[in-house]
């Protein structure tokens, strides 16, 4: 699951919203689209972001508890809303069936305000862990250690999912990891905001350690071997950019070829943790292993503890007492996400809880909130796409005949998930209690990581979902050639079954195209119809395909996001190639679903085709801080919201036709724009 091509990135949204904030109705009109946001001042072809978003803007604060603002945040705000409300349903009972979706939900909530025994319990919940590590004789006994923990980071860790060349069974892949800071630019970089991460990331090591109560002599000896390991393995990881490249990073080798390349590594210590040996691996970086084979032995015993340790208490110290909370909250997200106020303890216990149990919850959400109507409409929506797509594809100018009947082969091949999962996850053996938080948290990521290591070798189960219902995003997965839109999404501003239509295409069309475009975009495209690696280009047409993506990564790159801070066009150009194929692609499936009919009429002034952009700049309205935006180009493959209304709309000739746009600042000339769809 993790080769999925969301369209935001994973998991961010449910580590940076939510707040107290009253703000959550998006004062819609009866046609979908929030008129008052509209900034007059400002012309469409000129900035069509401030036009559409600007009164909005003016008139929204990012809460102090948050990072960014945005239609995004506001829907899943009020999705948890409604999740509050089946849980407060939950919590009236005490004696909820022992592994029942209920007692899971409502005890994992309720330890989490047990403050009383988080308090007392101090940092012991740590000790079993800590003593383990301490008692290692070498690093192949911590490598024992680390197989049998289900949340701490390695220099590399796994993941099992398809294999790239044979999508019908899985595979253990080993990736790189093990960067507490999140991206080897944090520890590399010479700027100067990344130099100030470093020095306060090395207070906070010095901090936690002295929390867990170092003497300071001790503590400085850990941040310095810390940091140091870190820093080292930073410059051994590639570039992220580098790591989208589905070839380089696909290294099959069987368990002695594994051996034999990395001897300094004791494989069957690892294997022996998490019980099970695979038949074979995929490595990402196979430079990776080879330097830390050579490295390995020469970093002592000692730092390798510490760093260990420091992994677990990184992982965990949101759950932990309240110094370290606040401390770990302090760095994390003050310093390096600029948001200056922690949540409520229960805003935070509804977060957790839907993250950690979001199957469960979802399940209780989508019974209560998904109407099966939305089900048949955003089916019907998928299959118009899917022809527009097909008829696009005939028009293309660049792409031989023969190219084209691939693409369209693997077009009819896609398969869709809407709504929620067929077969739900198991959690009933999971043991819950409502006065162990920190072992609750450790059971949850046992189990998620059981369920990785029970599926080595096995068939791929094709229904497996990839997000949870309740999630405000949608994913393409190139093994398994489908597009996924969970329920969380469906809904205003993305999906409102009674707004005009013009609206909805450029809002959820625009999303189902983008995930469609994921299965061609500069990774998608190298992925055959079932899903397996496979060449179907033409090599003219993978020059001219090149050509184009080329272009694509120069228009983002020149996309200024803060002063001297640009949008990575290499790294973004996957989700960037899938906004101007998404938009491009429900712009013709709304002139497909008005043909042979009258003209659809202006509605507050505009016409159908204007609507249709202002429905897209509306679902990207953002406001998001400086400290988040530096850390949303340092590590979100997508663009920031405003690069994707501004820079997506201006590659297109059909935006500027809409808007009777002459010039104007955003005008880019026709041979430098970007059209890859
Ligand atoms: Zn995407």
């Amino acid at each position: 699951m993790h080769k999925i091509s969301s369209f935001l990135i994973l998991g961010l949204i449910v580590s940076v919203l939510s707040s107290c904030d009253k703000r959550i109705s998006t004062k819609n009109n009866d046609h979908g689209f929030d008129i008052s946001a509209i900034d007059s001042t400002v012309l469409p072809c000129d900035d069509f972001d401030q036009f559409a978003n600007g009164m909005w803007k003016k008139n929204t604060q990012i809460p102090s508890t948050e990072s960014s603002w945005g239609a995004f945040e506001i829907l899943y705000k009020a999705n948890e809303e409604k999740q509050k409300g089946i849980l407060d349903g939950l919590l009236k009972n005490k004696n909820h069936k022992k592994g029942s979706n209920e007692q899971l939900i409502a005890d994992y909530y309720r330890a989490f305000l047990d403050t009383i025994s988080v308090e007392k319990r101090k940092t012991a919940p740590l000790d079993p862990y800590f003593i383990e590590i301490d008692k290692a004789a070498s690093y192949s006994d911590l490598l024992k250690f680390y197989g049998k923990m289900p949340n701490i980071d390695n220099f590399f860790n796994f993941y099992v999912d398809a294999d790239q060349k044979d999508t019908k069974t899985n595979i253990f892949t080993i990736v790189q990891s093990g960067l507490a800071l999140g991206d080897r630019e944090y520890y590399l970089s010479s700027s100067a905001d990344m130099e100030n991460i470093r020095k306060e990331y090395k207070k906070h090591i010095f901090k936690m350690h002295r929390l867990l109560g170092m003497d300071s002599l001790k503590a400085v000896v850990a941040t310095n071997s810390i940091y140091n390991l870190e820093a080292k393995l930073a410059s051994f990881h590639k570039p992220k950019e580098l790591m989208r490249d589905p070839i380089a990073t696909y290294n099959k080798r069987t368990i002695a070829e594994l051996k034999a390349l990395t001897p300094n590594i004791n494989w069957d210590k690892y294997f022996e943790g998490i019980g099970k040996t695979p038949k074979a691996v995929v490595i990402d970086n196979l430079d990776l292993f080879a330097k830390m084979n050579a490295t390995v032995n020469t970093i002592p015993l000692a730092d390798w503890k510490a760093y260990f340790k420091w992994q677990l208490l990184v992982a965990t110290a949101g759950n932990l007492n309240k110094e370290l909370d606040k401390e770990n909250f302090h760095f994390f997200r003050t310093i390096k996400m600029g948001i200056a106020v922690q949540k409520p303890r229960d805003e935070r216990a509804l977060r957790n809880t839907n993250r950690t149990m979001g199957e469960p919850f979802g399940k209780l959400f989508v019974e209560k909130y998904f109407p099966a109507s939305s089900k048949k409409k955003i089916g019907e929506m998928i299959e118009n796409l899917r022809i527009v797509y097909k008829e696009r594809v005939d028009k293309l100018d660049w792409m031989s005949d023969s190219t084209k009947v691939a693409a369209k082969t693997k077009l009819d091949a896609f398969t869709y998930k809407i709504g929620f999962p067929d077969k739900w996850k198991d959690y009933s053996k999971v043991d819950i209690q409502a006065d162990k938080l920190f072992e609750n948290v450790m059971a949850m990521a046992k189990y998620d990581s059981d369920f990785q290591i029970s599926k080595i070798d096995k068939p791929v189960d094709k229904s497996e979902w990839g997000m949870t219902p309740q999630e405000v995003n949608a994913y393409y997965n190139p093994m398994n050639n489908e597009v996924v839109f969970p329920a969380g999404i469906l809904q205003p501003p993305f999906y409102n079954p009674n707004a005009d239509d013009a609206i909805n295409y450029g809002a959820i069309m625009a999303v189902i195209g983008h995930e469609f475009t994921h299965g061609f975009d500069d990774q998608g495209s190298q992925f055959g119809p079932d899903g397996n690696l496979n060449d179907w280009w033409s090599a003219v047409d993978k020059v001219k395909f090149g050509e184009r993506t080329g272009k694509m990564v120069a228009h983002y790159n020149k996309f200024e996001v803060l002063p001297n801070l640009f949008v990575n066009g290499e790294f973004t150009q996957g989700e960037n190639i899938a906004d101007q194929g998404g938009l491009i692609l429900a712009y013709y499936a709304l002139l497909k679903s008005v043909e042979g009919k009258p003209e659809p009429k202006l509605i507050d002034g505009f016409t159908y085709k204007q609507r249709f952009f202002l429905g897209w700049a509306q679902v990207w309205r953002d406001k998001t801080n400086d400290e988040a935006l530096k850390q949303l180009i340092a590590s979100d493959p997508h663009s920031p919201p405003k690069a994707r209304i501004n820079a997506a709309v201006s590659n297109l000739q059909e935006f500027y036709d809409a808007w009777g746009c002459k010039g104007g600042k955003m005008f880019v000339p026709v041979n430098d724009r970007a059209i890859v769809w």
